[in-house]
């Protein structure tokens, strides 16, 4: 799919200026801990970018987690990233113009040396310029990727429970609320009991687990007795940079092998398909560098017919509203990580994708998403900065 250029109502040949970002740091923990194989998630800081245009303005959400592990980026480092490289950079670009949508990621990825690329940090700032342009043009995200669901389906997430009874419960609560596929957080001696515990309790729900990389080609037996329950896949069975040992396992075990870690590029993507290391592509926007290097996954996915689902990252509502847009495109067999939008202590200053049963609503109007509600926006943010021309 080739992207249309953003048309700008303005007058012809008036570019769109870029006045400058401001950086917020919002200070949000998860209601419940969220525990992995990686880790355990509470404190959820979001580095929120307000990217200030002479039109008008647009909000992007870093992704990047409290605390290196899942990726090796983090917030504070994607803080200081945003503020000394990559905004003085987009400044700097262009004349002081606003870049157009697809010319962002090119911009921002030149700024960052390669052995130190953070496509967090990049992502956040691609989508606070693709919100201005969006929301100055009156067009949503939707409408700029050729998406015209109302509404897609929505996946629940589950981390690592202490006891079956426990998993169980947390399930039958999301089945309660029309939620049909669940990803289960899983590691080495946590995973065939309480998956066949779930099988057996849910026969018309399709379950994923999530090893976050924990295990090893060496558990290639172990990961079999998976087989006979039938999941969707095994998400990141080893670690990221073990694209042959995927490949193997992917020989070795019935379930497809899925990669989310191991994707941070279009590249990697590519990389993995061929070597048939990835039967099944968790695509997340930021870990890839932004939603437009989303959406290029995506169409190799959909040509190379191996079907995707949309990952979260613990978002807010504004990256949970663009996902979903994202979840509409054709590529996205599987039901995203989309639902759980109540997850924080505070009050999302976005407010919650609302669950309609399963299925969450496509954002139509301009932008990406909701904008922030101001007070509520105000309660959460401890720290800002602003990066002007
Ligand atoms: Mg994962």
């Amino acid at each position: 799919m080739c992207l249309p250029d953003v048309c700008l109502p303005m007058t012809p040949g008036e570019p769109l200026r870029l006045v400058g970002v401001e950086l917020r740091w919002l200070e949000l923990s998860l209601a419940e801990p969220l525990d992995t194989a990686g880790g355990t998630h509470a404190a959820r800081p979001i580095v929120l970018v307000r990217v200030v245009t002479d039109h008008g303005e647009g909000y992007g959400e870093c992704a990047a987690l409290a605390e290196p592990g899942y990726s090796h980026e983090y917030a504070a480092r994607a803080w200081r990233t945003l503020e000394g490289r990559l905004v003085p950079g987009l400044l700097d670009s262009a004349g002081g113009q606003v870049p157009s949508p697809g010319e962002v990621g090119g911009i921002l990825e030149a700024l960052l040396d390669t052995g130190d690329d953070q496509p967090m940090a990049r992502a956040a700032l691609e989508m606070g310029v693709l919100d201005a342009v969006l929301r100055v043009s009156g067009r949503s995200l939707a409408e700029y990727l050729g998406v015209t669901a109302p509404v897609v389906p929505a996946g629940g997430v589950v981390g690592i429970c202490s006891t079956p009874g426990e998993l169980i419960e947390k399930v039958a609560a999301m089945h309660d609320r029309g939620t049909r596929r669940v990803k289960v957080k899983i590691r080495p001696g946590h995973d065939v009991e309480p998956l066949s515990a779930l099988r057996g309790a849910f026969g018309d729900v399709e379950l994923l687990g999530d090893a976050n990389g924990a295990y090893r080609l060496g558990d290639h037996r172990r990961l079999a007795r998976l087989d006979p329950l039938g999941l969707l896949c095994i998400e990141q069975p080893l670690p990221a940079h073990d694209l042959a040992g995927h490949a193997e396992l992917a020989r070795r075990i019935g379930t497809p092998v899925c990669l989310d870690e191991s994707l941070r590029s279009v590249a990697d993507l590519e990389k993995a398909i061929a070597t048939g290391a990835c039967e099944v592509a968790c695509i997340k926007p930021a870990r890839m560098g932004g939603y437009l290097a989303a959406v290029a996954a995506s169409e190799m996915c959909l040509s190379s017919g191996v079907p995707a689902y949309c990952g979260g990252m613990l978002e807010a509502g504004l990256a949970r509203a663009a996902n979903a847009a994202l979840a509409g495109l054709p590529a996205f067999t599987i039901p995203g990580d989309l639902a759980g939008g109540e997850r924080f202590v505070e009050g999302d200053p976005f407010g919650a994708l609302e669950d309609l049963g399963g299925v969450v609503p496509v954002w139509h109007s301009p932008g990406l998403g909701p904008c922030p509600d101001v007070a509520s926006l105000a309660r959460v943010t401890t720290r800002t900065s602003w990066v002007g021309r």
